[in-house]
């Protein structure tokens, strides 16, 4: 049995959900093409919990509307995809055999960094989806090896996708139109990612913050590009990292997406 699909989703700003882009229209197409998996797994920027990963186990997980600001049109879409609680609770036994330490969540529905992308690809939200957390103050070596205690599930059917933003500077983000050209700092962030991530340079992508130019700058936090990681955990030392999109929204959002064969 082949693995079931395994990608590093850069989402943006929420309103990829509502507005066309070379993004918006990559997803939509995306999910007509992948295999369809048994159930999904999403590792969102948005969710971060303290000394270890949490795990969803809701079986009807409510959508989150975890931001500000935006036109009321954004907080009236509904993805009411089901849960996937047994193989949750699963899960969480295998990462807590990897030996961290794991909260349960009963009721915890999908943050924006889950649905917006989920909503382009699986618009019928018929796909079973849950969520784990990332971990709090913990860095890409720790994420990687958060994505190793995920890897076997794709053996399984599931689908592991991280969820963030390849570029994510929000201070450097207001007012530009979607349109606006990238800046260097941006630009040559991406290159570098598409140069090392794409020769499975594994050492220098989780160094990025020491070795990759302009990284503090591109990720003042490090949470958009911490899901990147748990990817690369999850696709194993002898992955082959494809960049399957490439564009940027907003000036400095590079939308990029990557599959890990
Ligand atoms: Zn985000």
């Amino acid at each position: 049995m082949t693995k079931a699909p395994l990608l590093f989703i850069s989402h943006g700003s929420p309103m990829l959900a509502l507005v066309d882009s070379p993004a918006h229209r990559f997803l939509r197409e995306l999910g007509t093409t992948l295999p369809r998996p048994r159930a999904i797994v999403m590792v969102s920027a948005h969710w971060q919990s303290l000394n270890g990963p949490s795990v969803s186990l809701a079986e009807a997980p409510p959508t989150i509307y975890d931001f500000g600001g935006f036109p009321p049109a954004l907080s009236q879409i509904v993805y009411p995809a089901p849960g996937a609680p047994g193989l949750a609770a699963d899960v969480a036994v295998q990462i807590e055999h990897a030996g961290f330490p794991v909260r349960r969540h009963d009721t915890r529905g999908l943050d924006h960094g889950a649905w917006v992308p989920l909503s382009l690809m699986y618009p019928d939200a018929d796909i079973p989806v849950f969520q784990v957390s990332l971990i709090h103050g913990a860095g890409p070596q720790e994420h990687e090896r958060l994505g190793r205690a995920l890897a076997s599930l794709r053996d399984q059917g599931v689908m592991i996708i991280g969820s963030g933003s390849l570029t994510h500077n929000l201070y450097e983000f207001f007012g530009q139109p979607i349109e606006s050209p990238a800046p260097q700092w941006v630009t040559e962030f991406a290159d570098w990612m598409f140069d090392h991530l794409g020769r499975n340079e594994r050492e220098a992508v989780l160094g990025y913050r020491e070795q990759a130019p302009f990284a503090a700058r591109n990720h003042p936090t490090e949470e958009h590009l911490l899901p990147l990681f748990v990817a690369m955990g999850a696709a194993g030392e002898r992955s082959q990292p494809e960049r399957i999109h490439h564009s940027v929204e907003y000036g400095v959002l590079a939308m990029d997406v990557y599959a890990f064969s």
